[in-house]
């Protein structure tokens, strides 16, 4: 069994958005405290501080201008990104570093310090587009992850799998060039960004899009986001599986209406685990994207990396 890393950044916590924006800092320190209530899998869990990403790879998926004007914002001190996205003096630090984790994670997948990884990072990026940021992204984390694994890594295909209860909008817009970059996202519908259609399947029918209605029975949400899974692995064998980790599907948070129990996510954590067994090694790289009740996604992402690290849950 290979190593599961923890892999997070200080500087994560210095984009700051405020305490009454729901993308506040206290969602990612949530995750160690509630980690450490489970120190089995704490001392389990290979610990690493990421590293920044540098502009070339941010590049990998963004605009050149775009990256050097949010740098600009920063060191100006801040302000709106967009209407939902705030950036503080710490921001340029959180967001590279967010990136940075995500890239850090691929390179330990690859040299085997770490086969699977779980990457805290805040803020999250699946909404971030080319040259705009949006919806509380300011880079997508998992896109450059996918773009610097092909690049840097060689590797041809790469799955990504985003179960945030939100379109990932932003992900699909950088990545469905590729046609060896296969992207499911399940989301809610209708709901925020409003994109996301099923028909929508990309420009070359690498885009799995799953709109599901709010409030249905969680095993409706688990079942279709399998189905797509089978779906978008016929005849395609990946190298790599990249997982954006929303938490915001869960039952009860406050930005969405999914009914995602623990189990559930205990339950697609360990299938796509299994599958990425017979694929490619096992190699899996999550990312944390949305998650707004912050104790909630704390125990989400431990039992996320529980089933990464095949570490079964405590009984209750
Ligand atoms: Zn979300």
């Amino acid at each position: 069994m290979g190593a599961t890393g923890f892999i997070s950044h200080s500087d994560c916590g210095r984009h700051d958005t405020g305490w009454g924006h729901p993308e506040h800092v206290g969602r990612i320190r949530a995750i160690p405290k509630a980690l450490r209530e489970h120190p089995d899998l704490f001392h389990a869990l290979t610990h690493a501080e990421g590293r920044h990403a540098t502009v070339d790879e941010l590049a990998l998926a963004h605009d050149p201008s775009y990256i050097h004007a949010i740098q600009a914002l920063v060191r100006g001190g801040g302000g709106q990104a967009d209407a939902d996205t705030v950036v503080s003096d710490g921001s340029w630090d959180a967001a590279t570093a967010g990136a940075g984790c995500v890239l850090d994670a691929v390179d330990m997948a690859m040299d085997g310090r770490a086969l699977r990884s779980f990457c805290a990072v805040r803020p999250p990026g699946h909404h971030a587009l080319r040259d705009r940021s949006m919806g509380f992204c300011l880079f997508g984390n998992v896109a450059i992850g996918a773009h610097y694994a092909r690049s840097k890594h060689g590797l041809e295909r790469i799955l990504i799998v985003d179960w945030d209860v939100h379109h990932g909008n932003g992900t699909q817009a950088l990545v469905e060039h590729e046609a060896d970059i296969h992207f499911i996202s399940m989301h809610q519908w209708p709901w925020y960004p409003g994109t996301g259609a099923a028909a929508d399947r990309g420009p070359h029918d690498n885009v799995w899009n799953v709109p599901m209605r709010a409030n249905l029975a969680a095993t409706a949400y688990v079942d279709a986001l399998r189905h797509a899974i089978d779906s978008a692995t016929e005849g395609f064998v990946p190298d790599l599986v990249l997982i954006s980790a929303g938490f915001d599907s869960l039952k009860g948070d406050p930005l969405g209406g999914f009914t995602l129990e623990l189990e559930h996510i205990q339950l697609l954590t360990t299938d796509l685990v299994e599958r990425a067994k017979r694929w490619c090694g096992g190699r899996v790289v999550s990312a944390l994207e949305g998650g707004y009740a912050p104790e909630r996604l704390a125990q989400a992402s431990v039992t996320h990396m529980r089933a990464l690290a095949e570490i079964a849950t405590l009984a209750p």
